[in-house]
């Protein structure tokens, strides 16, 4: 069945020449878009282009080719800018991706601006990656996290979360969306409580920016990471926006190349920004297929990216609600596109197993948000997560690979 009538889904998915394969003699169904998503061939050409006919380590070459590096890596910063609507350039760096963005925000503005019985606010929907950098900190330091619960629906609870805040509080770090459950938080009443109180503010925007219009001057954020693999780029490639001021008293992530003004051996000086953060060779092919991912997606268009994937949303929950012992985990209401769910004695791992037989691969396990599983009670989920080329046929493919796992155990 066809989801919306306006958005061309075949001509998409013809974008991406690894979804045209069979799996177990299945037709591949991708809904492990969370962990991370296909490249469409704009992505993969735009590398390929520079490694063929453009590349060059850059900032250094006096040289044609470097300079020319050169130009398409800022290019692909300015791109990135865009995006997010960040006022300047020089207000983002690029990282290995949002872990090292977040642990950068954590060494550098944690390490210097943080003391002994300071306070961070963090909370239960985070990954580990915005949870682990703040206890090392934390327990080098002697700073106090604190947690704002979640209800049985997975819910952020906003008035526990204004109890948590006080002159103490220092720094909030929260997901956008919930890469387990896909909750939306309110971040830019998040920001703005938090801003209230005099605490800085991260939003960890992994699972935001495949999926929605971001305005980091909108949400007022002090920082924003996220990650290029999971917007439809490469590995090795993500983004921290830092508010400029704050970037300029940070100290420098990683001494090298490129990030210094001049060095002798009685003392270095720090280069400007953005390339304080930047040491060593960055990851150029990479920063130009983001750009490319980021280009691509604005010819779609957020907009209709998200209509599509609520649309699948909806169906596939439909799906599942329908098949006997599966338990749905989260609200049904404002989410984006992930589906968390376990079966009725059926262990999720033994779920993507089966149901990968019928082509359809699926994420099995905690997803590294410990914490949230607890909360649940449970050791594991599965979830589907959809992406701009998923189908309903896809959905449908899910939902009836689960009824084959429910027929294998039993009812
Ligand atoms: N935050 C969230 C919400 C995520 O979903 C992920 C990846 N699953 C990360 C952080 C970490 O991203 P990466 O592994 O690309 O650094």
């Amino acid at each position: 069945m066809a989801a919306t009538t306006f958005y061309d889904l075949d001509h998409i998915r013809a974008n991406f020449p690894i979804l045209c394969q069979t799996v177990h003699g299945h037709p591949l169904a991708f809904l492990d878009n969370a962990a991370s998503t296909q490249k469409p061939a704009d992505v993969t050409m735009a590398t390929k282009t520079f490694y063929e006919t453009g590349y060059a380590n850059v900032h250094r070459g006096a040289y044609w080719l470097s300079e020319q590096a050169t130009i398409q890596y800022e290019g692909a910063r300015e791109r990135v800018r865009a995006f997010i609507n960040a006022r300047r350039v020089q207000e983002i760096v690029f990282t290995r991706g949002a872990t090292e963005s977040i642990n950068l925000v954590a060494a550098t503005w944690g390490q210097t601006c943080l003391e002994a019985g300071d306070e961070v606010v963090l909370t239960w929907l985070e990954h580990h990656s915005n949870i682990v950098p703040w206890q090392m900190l934390a327990s080098a330091k002697g700073l106090i996290l604190k947690v704002v619960p979640v209800d049985d629906d997975g819910r952020f609870l906003w008035e526990a979360y204004q109890s948590l805040l006080s002159s103490r509080t220092r720094f909030v770090s929260v997901t956008h969306v919930s890469n387990v459950l896909g909750t939306l938080l309110p971040v830019k009443d998040i920001v703005a409580a938090a801003h209230a109180v005099g605490a800085k503010v991260l939003v960890d925007g992994c699972q935001a920016v495949p999926h929605m219009a971001v305005d980091v001057c909108d949400i007022d954020c002090d920082f924003y990471v996220f990650s290029g693999h999971k917007l439809y780029g490469p590995t090795g490639i993500g983004v921290l926006y830092g508010r400029e001021v704050l970037l300029q008293e940070m100290p420098p992530y990683q001494g090298g190349g490129d990030m210094i003004a001049s060095v002798t051996f009685e003392k270095p000086s720090w280069a400007g920004l953005p390339y304080k953060f930047e040491a060593g060779t960055p990851a150029v092919a990479q920063a130009i297929g983001l750009a490319a991912a980021i280009n691509y997606i604005e010819s779609i268009g957020l907009r209709a990216i998200a209509v599509h994937e609520a649309d699948l949303l909806n169906y596939a929950t439909q799906r599942l609600a329908e098949i006997r012992g599966v338990r749905l985990l989260g609200p049904a209401q404002i989410k984006t596109s992930v589906l968390s769910f376990t079966l009725n004695g059926v262990h999720p791992h033994d779920i993507a197993t089966i149901v990968d037989r019928y082509g359809v691969a699926i994420r099995a396990g905690h997803h590294c948000a410990q914490p949230l599983m607890q909360r649940f009670g449970i050791p594991a989920s599965a979830r589907a997560s959809f992406g701009l080329y998923n189908t309903r046929a896809e959905a449908d493919a899910l939902a009836d690979a689960l009824e084959s796992v429910r027929g294998i155990f039993g009812p």
